[in-house]
């Protein structure tokens, strides 16, 4: 049983409750994509980056590249997802997915790690919002000016909405100021794009007092629903919803069976790689 909830979690449910059942109440652990992965290794490798930063060191360019390559290879070793369109050319795929690893941590080295002075990275707090559990924040990175930014990559640019209406940033103001005593003056999400040239996309985004308000209803309303055994399946037409992008497809009790015959499931090593 999860022990605390956070953002990201109320997103996942949001999109499948049964997606979320299996992970975070059956520990059905099914690896991410090759997109997720990818994702992930950029991450990693910008939050190593900013640690760097706090120091007063900034990484190269060639060690910022072997970074995003190792993290993307650690990655992989812990088990990719394939779909299976992707099974003739995964060798490819997975080499264009390091490749991409390593040409968005070079951009946010280029573009964004000169500009921040972070005063804390992947800071976790822990946030009591008087329900049943305590929600777990991370603030990516927040400058001494009180700057927050959160970091993502994508295949193309984001709709402003996904940022304004994230539940994440009604909750910062919160997390910042009980871990550094300072309110926020800007809130905004880096988007590092991997479709053709690597781009970056910021989108700032805005919260005001009333707006944490909605997002505790909706943390509500999942703690009824887990408390009630309702774990609300995807809409079975939403592109998640997919042997792509789920990698319980091929055992979910809400997909049939006539639906699940028509491509074979396969999950993948980084053997292939
Ligand atoms: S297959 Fe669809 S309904 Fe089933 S867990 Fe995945 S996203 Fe949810």
């Amino acid at each position: 049983m999860t022990d605390c909830l956070s953002p990201s979690q109320l997103v996942e449910f949001q999109r499948c409750g049964e997606a979320w059942r299996r992970r975070h109440l059956e520990e059905d652990f099914v690896p991410p994509g090759i997109a997720a992965v990818t994702g992930r290794s950029v991450r990693e490798t910008a939050l190593a980056c900013l640690r760097r930063r706090q120091q007063g060191e900034t990484p190269g360019p060639e060690e910022t590249a072997d970074l995003a390559a190792d993290a993307y290879r650690r990655g992989l070793a812990r088990g990719v997802h394939l779909a299976p369109e992707e099974l003739s050319c995964a060798p490819a795929l997975l080499g264009k997915g390091r490749d991409n690893a390593v040409s968005l941590a070079l951009l946010f080295r280029r573009a964004l790690l000169p500009a921040l002075s972070p005063l804390l990275v992947e800071e976790k707090v822990e946030l009591d919002l008087a329900l049943p559990l305590p929600v777990r924040v991370t603030l990516d990175c927040c400058t001494a000016t009180g700057e927050v930014h959160a970091f993502s990559s994508a295949s193309r640019r984001w709709n402003p909405e996904k940022a304004h209406g994230a539940p994440g940033p009604a909750l910062w103001p919160a997390a910042l100021d009980k871990a550094a005593g300072i309110r926020p003056a800007r809130m905004v999400f880096n988007v590092l794009i991997a479709a053709g040239t690597p781009a970056l996309q910021r989108v700032e985004t805005t919260r005001h007092a009333g707006d944490l308000a909605p997002v505790l209803r909706q943390f509500r309303l999942m703690i009824a629903s887990i408390n009630a055994g309702i774990f609300p399946p995807a809409a079975p037409e939403s592109w998640h919803c997919s042997p792509r992008w789920c990698g319980y497809f091929y055992s979910c009790p809400h997909i049939p069976a006539a639906r699940k015959a028509l491509s074979p499931a396969f999950s993948a090593r980084s053997s292939l790689f």
